[in-house]
């Protein structure tokens, strides 16, 4: 078998958490297969990269940021690799570029465009076992990065293009479970979930997975699975579609949440000046990302948009919305923050009706007033004032998965 393993910041967080991975590729390896890994940075080493940028410069330059950046995998790389060398086992850690991982020429959240696996597959046919940096690749010979908690992504691109037969996210929790642990203690491990249902999850907030690691799992169909490197487990399995959820069952599987919301809402904006284009246009065109849009047509004359945006684009919407005063005319504009967004997620759900009925009930039963609400088809969210995320996420969590409900309430 080919295995690709990724190790999380807390996995490799000390040097003897360095050495319980290193003796779990040496297990793996000496179980006769071939083994490539994937690390992130030490513990929390990113963050603190990030904290010293901040302390010297308000924006700092993006290239530079990536090139400090990405130092970070190569410290617990070339440690890695060095202890299991120590242990007779051949290994070679290897930067994003020398493992071939090619990415678009943009800084800070760049996608993989392709990847060389000649240098890994020779390494492999060596028997050593290679360890990349995670988060990180290169344009135009210049260090990028892949966005925050992007090692994951890196993983799973290793796995698709080398074609291995499993790609094992090794992390502080011993699966996916149906919330946040830290916030509920007694959030429930899944055995399994659906490619969809984690891409909704990881999108709506849910930290276990980067994003885009799930969406490539899915298109290349690599096998995924999260796991404990503190502790043996199966974890939880990511695959296309699970059997529970054929009939319905499990409406609800998890439960994900975001803090850092920000609402701003353009209030009085004449009808006739199709303010929707106009402020999504330029929001766009500087970099704003939007989430929830509400519209609300007021007495046929005038329109209200509201939206949300995350916290620290809050200053720059501003600055684009008050830009368009003299063409939109709009009466003013609002704000509000702190706020965070609450979802439900599940497959289960497309087919029942009530399902979003039930969240707004066991939110009002919890006294967390709704301030928007979004959907799809197997989502709803919920924006919240953000001191009750936690009180939220408890009460929904009691309301559709403690309460082990596979039939949705009709009557409310
Ligand atoms: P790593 O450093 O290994 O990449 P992360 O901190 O990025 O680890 O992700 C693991 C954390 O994700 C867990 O410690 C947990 O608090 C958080 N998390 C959020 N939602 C979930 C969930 N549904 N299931 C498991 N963990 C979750
Ligand atoms: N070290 C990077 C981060 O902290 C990437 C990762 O851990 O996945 O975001
Ligand atoms: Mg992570």
């Amino acid at each position: 078998m080919l295995v690709v393993q990724k190790y999380g910041g807390t996995s490799v967080g000390s040097t003897e958490r360095i050495r319980a991975v290193a003796d779990r590729i040496a297990s793996t390896a000496s179980a006769g297969h071939a083994v490539v890994v994937v690390v992130s940075a030490m513990g929390h080493s990113t963050d603190a990269l990030v904290d010293l940028a901040a302390e010297l410069a308000d924006s700092p330059d993006l290239r530079e940021m990536d090139q400090l950046l990405a130092t970070g995998e190569q410290v617990s790389a070339a440690l890695v690799a060095m202890r299991l060398l120590t242990m007779g086992i051949q290994a070679k850690s290897l930067t994003g570029w020398q493992a071939g991982i090619a990415t678009e020429p943009v800084h800070g959240n760049a996608r993989v465009s392709q990847i060389d696996t000649r240098v890994l597959q020779n390494l492999i046919a060596n028997g050593t076992v290679p360890i990349v940096t995670g988060f990180q690749g290169i344009a135009d010979g210049e260090v990028t990065t892949l966005g925050r908690g992007g090692s994951d992504t890196s993983a799973v691109a290793l796995a698709a293009a080398l074609g291995a037969d499993v790609c094992e996210i090794y992390t502080d929790v011993d699966g996916v479970y149906t919330t946040d642990p830290r916030v509920v203690p007694n959030a429930k491990k899944l055995d399994d979930i659906s490619y969809d249902e984690m891409l909704e999850l990881a999108n709506l907030g849910a930290q276990v997975l980067h994003p885009r690691a799930v969406e490539n799992a899915k298109h290349f169909a690599v096998q995924l699975v999260v796991r404990s490197s503190f502790t043996e487990g199966d974890g939880t399995n990511v695959v296309a579609m699970t059997e529970n959820r054929m009939e319905g069952r499990r409406v609800v599987t998890g439960i994900a949440f975001e803090r850092h919301v920000a609402r701003l809402a353009v209030v009085g904006v004449p009808l006739e000046e199709h303010a929707l284009a106009a402020i999504f246009s330029s929001l766009a065109e500087n970099g704003v990302n939007v989430d929830v849009i509400v519209q609300s047509v007021v007495d046929e004359v005038a329109v209200d948009v509201s939206f949300t945006v995350n916290e620290s684009d809050l200053g720059r919407a501003v600055e684009v919305v008050s830009a368009l005063q003299p063409s939109l005319r709009f009466r003013k504009i609002e704000r509000e923050a702190p706020l965070a967004k609450v979802s439900i997620v599940g497959a289960g759900m497309i087919s029942n009706p009530g399902v979003a009925a039930q969240m707004f009930v066991a939110l009002r039963d919890a006294q967390v007033p709704i301030h928007m609400v979004s959907t799809s088809e197997i989502k709803v969210s919920c924006v919240i004032p953000a001191d009750l995320v936690e009180k939220a996420v408890q009460a929904l969590h009691k309301t559709f998965i403690e309460a082990d409900m596979v039939t949705p309430l009709t009557n409310v």
